[in-house]
C-alpha cells in the first residue's frame, strides 16, 4: 500500500460523485441490485473509488444473491481494515479501505468454504478496472 490519504470531508465532498461520497464518507449503502459491479463477470481488479488502492480481484468475486459485489477475499490482507460496527440495531463488521479510511462494506461470517467470508462490498465504493 502507498502511503495513507488524509482529506477534509470537504475536499472529499467536492471531488467525489454525490453517491460515491455518501456510501464512502457517509458509511452509506446502496440498494440491493442497483449497482453497477453486483452482477460482474469480467477479470480485472476493482479499486477503491476515493483513492485508487486496489481493493479486491475478480477472482474472488463470486455470486452471493445477496444484490451486492461479493468476494471471498480482499487482493491483500492489508488493502482493507475491519472496524467493529454496531449501529441500525446490528452488531456487524465494517470494512474500510486501508489507505484512505473510506466505508466499503461489511464482512460476514458466510462465505465460500474457502475462507468462509462474505466481504459484500458497494459498488458506489468501487471502480473496476479491466485486466489487459
Ligand atoms: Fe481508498
Amino acid at each position: 500500500m502507498k502511503g495513507k490519504i488524509e482529506k477534509s470531508d470537504a475536499q472529499w465532498r467536492k471531488e467525489l460523485a454525490p453517491e460515491v461520497y455518501r456510501v464512502t464518507r457517509e458509511k452509506g449503502t446502496e440498494f440491493a441490485f442497483s449497482g453497477r459491479y453486483w452482477a460482474s463477470k469480467e477479470p480485472g481488479a476493482y479499486l477503491c473509488a476515493a483513492c485508487g488502492e486496489e481493493l479486491f480481484r475478480s477472482g474472488d468475486k463470486y455470486d452471493s444473491g445477496s444484490g451486492w459485489p461479493s468476494f471471498s477475499a480482499p487482493a491483500d490482507a492489508a488493502a482493507v481494515a475491519e472496524k467493529p460496527d454496531q449501529s441500525h440495531g446490528m452488531i456487524r463488521t465494517e470494512v474500510v479501505c486501508s489507505r484512505c479510511d473510506s466505508h466499503l462494506g461489511h464482512v460476514f461470517p458466510d462465505g465460500p468454504p474457502e475462507t468462509g467470508l462474505r466481504y459484500c462490498i458497494n459498488s458506489a465504493a468501487l471502480d473496476f478496472q479491466e485486466q489487459d
